[in-house]
């Protein structure tokens, strides 16, 4: 297939080159924000073999994909997981790909980080709402920060450079944010603070969670001098140099300000259902074309048509007193 004369594009004229491919639905931890505490998972027998996972990758970066984030669930809890890792990295071997990523919580990176780096991968993002190990424990249920600050420093060592993600938690974590940044920016880590979303039902309200970054912001600029950084990642993050630190500090506003004009994502999740949308519920099943041929002609098909019901964006709302979820999937699934 000729990839140059058949783009991804979707209706609105974005061009798809980024897929966020979730391995698994499970984690070691039960964040609040994400998953309830008594959560049902997909049966093993349903998720794709780690060698479908690389085929499906693989046709997407046939049909065009720069960039691949691995992400879950946690995806360092899947087992065998670097064997994808491993064999994924041909792509950027071959240039075929701009970038091979995930996104992790850290409990297993003293484990993978050096072999992470061994298949390509440069940059990760780590998820750390708090330093505080009280709070990360009741933020996470299950989780030991001395665990993720070894896989830290194992990343570190490994030469990985690591962007810090925080979820913004009203009450919780607001105003631990200004150390936050000192922490993150004095170990050389980019920090992107990010807007709950109303994914998924959980045992708290919403509303409860939500912290509109524009707050914080403004609350952050009593500390520190944020001055709109020519940097651009590429994705939905506006970011700021920090003049006290020296540092970027990056804002995802997907409730106070929306992004969706630029959206170049796509997301799969580990049975190989395609979502358009993050926050859209339509969907596309990945899993039957890539199981009925040895042929990947009819998979890129079904891309191809996925990619034609792309819907403009998401339509999140937080506000008091409403307790519905935009989706009834958790981030978990998805993929973050
Ligand atoms: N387990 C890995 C981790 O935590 O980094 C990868 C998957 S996790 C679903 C990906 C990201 O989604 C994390 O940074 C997490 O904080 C974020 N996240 C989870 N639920 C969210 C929600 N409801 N709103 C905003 N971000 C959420
Ligand atoms: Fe697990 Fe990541 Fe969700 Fe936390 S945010 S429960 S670490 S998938």
């Amino acid at each position: 297939m000729n990839t140059l004369a058949a783009p991804l594009v979707d209706p609105f004229g974005r061009a798809i080159t980024y897929i966020r491919v979730s391995v698994t639905d499970r984690c070691d931890f039960r964040c609040v924000y994400c998953m309830s505490e008594d959560m049902t998972f997909l049966p093993k027998q349903d998720l794709l073999s780690l060698e479908e996972l690389d085929r499906l990758c693989s046709a997407f970066v046939r049909l065009g994909t720069r960039k691949i984030r691995v992400t879950g669930g946690e995806p360092l809890v899947r087992r065998g997981i670097m064997s994808l890792f491993r064999s994924l990295s041909r792509h950027v071997g071959s240039s075929a790909l701009d970038e091979l990523t995930l996104t992790t919580n850290g409990s297993q990176l003293a484990k993978y980080a050096a072999e992470l780096r061994d298949c390509g991968v440069e940059r990760i993002n780590v998820s750390l709402d708090t330093l505080d190990p009280q709070k990360f424990k009741a933020l996470t249920r299950w989780g030991d920060i001395a665990q993720v600050m070894k896989g830290l420093d194992a990343a570190d060592a490994a030469g990985l450079k690591v962007k810090i993600n925080a979820v913004a938690l009203k009450g919780v974590n607001d105003a631990e944010a200004g150390d936050l940044i000192a922490w993150a920016h004095g170990r050389g880590y980019d920090l992107t603070f990010i807007e709950v979303m109303p994914l998924g039902e959980i045992e708290n309200a919403r509303f409860d969670q939500y912290l509109p970054l524009t707050e914080l912001r403004a609350s952050l600029s009593q500390r520190y001098t944020l001055e709109p950084s020519l940097y651009a990642s590429g994705g939905p993050a506006r970011y700021f140099d920090v003049a006290e630190t020296g540092g970027r500090l990056g804002f995802i506003t997907p409730l106070t300000h929306n992004f969706c004009e630029s959206c170049n994502r796509v997301r799969v999740t580990c049975t190989g259902t395609m979502y358009m949308c993050l926050g859209q519920d339509d969907a596309a099943d990945l899993r039957t074309p890539l199981r009925r041929s040895e042929s990947d002609e009819p998979l890129e098909q079904a891309i191809r048509a996925a990619i034609t019901r792309k819907p403009k964006g998401h339509d999140f709302l937080i506000e008091r007193g409403q307790s519905h979820a935009s989706t009834r999937r958790h981030m978990s699934v998805t993929g973050g």
